[in-house]
């Protein structure tokens, strides 16, 4: 358990950050200039490796993990010390490395704007990261770091629904009281206290080809049979549940007067909770089992990546523990629920209070315009570190 920060504390934590905001808008700019897209895993470790200099400085324990497709993550700890140390908060913090801008894109550096500044992955979550850097250097400054047990996870894999991190991310939060995600906060300023869950499903069909003239009858026409499916699947959205089923990419066919062999599509499920989850994925399989169009076949591959983060009440509690912070240190804060998911759905599926969205406010995120304001850096860094020292478990009613 810590102890409420008093005033003074709270004063420091605030000069410090207002005192060293340049230089957080200068990390900020280093690591958005360091691209870190899915194609440069040499970006990716640069990043990495600024962040891991930041914690040794704070004295944490750094550890890289290196995964499949050139995937390297970082975990940094640092335990307790002290008369606080038996009660230390066991914290999480989460925040990806990549963004969704590969090396060729041609987004590529920080730029500022009066109070906005954009840049690829600056909401997206470089922002996030510094906002996390701030928070923890603040935390320092007054010497309150030794009254936590920190556990930081940094992915390289997020923006690809973390295939290789989900394992990692889930077994360090096992024993965690708290997690904090600071992928970018909503355009409103607000909080995100829910999400929903996210599948990705690819459905390849496969048929005979034959030429429409002459040989029409011997043909299997994949793309009548994906057309089927596709009507099938898009049948089970239901708004009432929340549940959404979107065919977003479809190809296929090779020429007009040939019965298409191949035919493929893309399909993006957003759930609400985990009954839906089941229904969605079990439907989805089954509507692939089926044939369709005789002579053809679907193969489908994927399901759903992220679970349901429904509110619940423990990280109600944390939501309104940043809430009433926020309103003490003057800072006009919301929290609200998202379609979009991200690496807190699974701490939050694991039971464990849980808060995103700390990242600074912004906006248009995954496109060229992706921009935050600039200011909101240093108010989300003031309102992380002094809700943290205003955390005590939640009572065993809301646990
Ligand atoms: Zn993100």
């Amino acid at each position: 358990m810590t102890t409420a920060p008093d005033q003074a504390t709270i004063d420091q934590i605030v000069s410090y950050i207002d005192r060293r905001e340049d230089a957080f808008v200068e990390r900020l700019r280093k690591l958005v200039d360091t691209n870190s897209g899915l194609d440069n895993p040499d970006g990716r470790l640069d990043c990495l490796a600024q962040m891991d200099r930041f914690y040794r400085l704070l004295g944490f324990t750094t550890e890289r993990l290196e995964r499949p497709g050139e995937m390297v993550h970082l975990v940094a700890r640092r335990a307790p010390t002290g008369s606080a140390a038996a009660n230390a908060p066991k914290v999480m913090l989460l925040g990806h490395l990549d963004t969704v801008f590969d090396s060729t894109s041609g987004f590529l550096s920080f730029q500022r704007a009066g109070e906005w500044a954009t840049g690829p992955g600056v909401g997206d979550m470089k922002g996030g990261l510094v906002v996390l850097q701030a928070a923890l250097e603040a935390l320092a400054h007054v010497r309150r770091l030794d009254d936590f047990d920190w556990l930081a996870v940094h992915n390289a894999d997020e923006e690809i629904q973390s295939p290789t991190s989900r394992e990692l991310i889930e077994r360090c939060a096992i024993d965690r009281e708290l997690a904090l995600d600071f992928e970018v906060g909503r355009a409103s300023g607000a909080l995100v206290r829910s999400r929903a869950g996210v599948g990705r499903y690819f459905v390849q069909v496969h048929g005979r080809a034959a030429h429409s003239g002459m040989h029409h009858a011997d043909g299997a026409n994949a793309i009548v049979a994906l057309a089927a499916i596709v009507a099938e699947l898009a049948d089970l959205t239901d708004y009432d549940r929340g549940t959404t089923i979107n065919v977003g990419t479809i190809t296929g066919g090779s020429k007009r007067n040939i019965v298409p062999e191949e035919a493929r599509c893309e399909v993006d499920v957003r759930i609400r909770d985990s009954a839906e989850a089941e229904r969605v994925d079990v439907a989805v399989k089954a509507i692939c089992a089926r044939e369709h169009v005789p002579g053809t076949s679907a193969e489908v591959v994927g399901g759903i990546g992220r679970p349901p983060w429904r509110p619940f009440a423990g990280s109600e509690y944390l939501a309104r523990l940043f809430v009433e912070t926020g309103t003490a240190l003057g800072i006009e804060v919301t929290a609200e629920d998202t379609g979009g998911g991200s690496d807190a759905n699974f701490t939050a599926a694991m039971g464990i209070p849980t808060i995103d969205g700390l990242g600074p406010i912004g906006e248009e995120v995954h496109t060229d315009r992706e921009r935050i304001q600039l200011w909101s850096v240093a108010e989300r860094a003031k309102l992380v570190a002094c809700s943290l020292l205003g955390w005590t478990p939640p009572p065993v009613a809301e646990a």
